[in-house]
């Protein structure tokens, strides 16, 4: 964390981990959806560094992900943008970040980690997950109306293995993803109404994700 942050303290808050390579509006309605549903004091936004299960692709420098996150997120007052993952060295593990919020917030704080259908299906992989599902609640969010096989099969899965329940929220913007999103930019389609406006413009500003 960099000395000049104010640090707030929360009781009740989410984290919503992603690379935001860039930040879209799948990202924003999850984390807006869960606020609500959980009535939490704040989300915060947490641009990761390097990620370990996405090395094969080279992520934009995170200066740029954290500003394009800090405008998404710049018209939500609960919405905050946090850089502990991005000014940590070393590999991201989110079992690290949340030791680290509970540092902050206190051992009492209630705190949601937010993810979607794809990543719940990965978690069992996950760096140290054992304690980390003793350490936070999952929110899964998954598409409406459709709560695939799998993903009932993984919950099932965990809840056997460490007695542990993942909540499940669903969210009707599931289909954006920012892959679609670069590769529409390098062929010269439109990302309009995927994104915030603010963001659109700081990637056309910059020339990000042209090649
Ligand atoms: P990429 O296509 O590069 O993997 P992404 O769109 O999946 O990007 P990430 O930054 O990888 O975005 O995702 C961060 C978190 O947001 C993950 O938990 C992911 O499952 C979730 N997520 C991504 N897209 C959506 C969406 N449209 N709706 C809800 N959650 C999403
Ligand atoms: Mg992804």
């Amino acid at each position: 964390m960099d000395k000049n942050d104010r640090v707030n303290i929360y009781k009740r808050l989410a984290v919503m981990g992603g690379t935001f390579d860039p930040i879209h509006y799948g990202h924003l309605v999850t984390a807006e959806a869960v606020r609500d549903k959980f009535q939490l004091e704040k989300v915060l936004f947490m641009p990761t560094k390097n990620p370990p299960h996405k090395m094969n692709r080279l992520t934009t420098d995170a200066y740029h992900r954290y500003l394009m996150t800090v405008l998404a997120t710049i018209t939500n007052p609960y919405f905050e943008v946090s850089r502990l993952e991005i000014e940590r060295s070393g590999i991201t593990y989110t079992v690290d970040t949340i030791r680290e919020l509970r540092k902050i917030h206190g051992d009492d704080a209630e705190i949601y980690f937010i993810t979607g259908a794809d990543a719940i299906l990965e978690i069992l992989t996950w760096h140290n997950v054992e304690e980390l599902l003793g350490m936070c609640q999952f929110v899964a969010a998954t598409r409406p109306g459709f709560y695939g096989y799998e993903m009932e099969q993984k919950l099932e899965e965990i809840k056997s293995k460490y007695g542990k329940e993942i909540y499940s929220i669903e969210v009707p913007s599931l289909a954006i993803s920012s892959t679609d999103i670069r590769n529409r930019i390098k062929n010269n389609k439109t990302i309009r109404y995927l994104l915030p406006e603010s963001v659109e413009h700081y990637i056309r500003k910059n020339g990000l994700y042209v090649k």
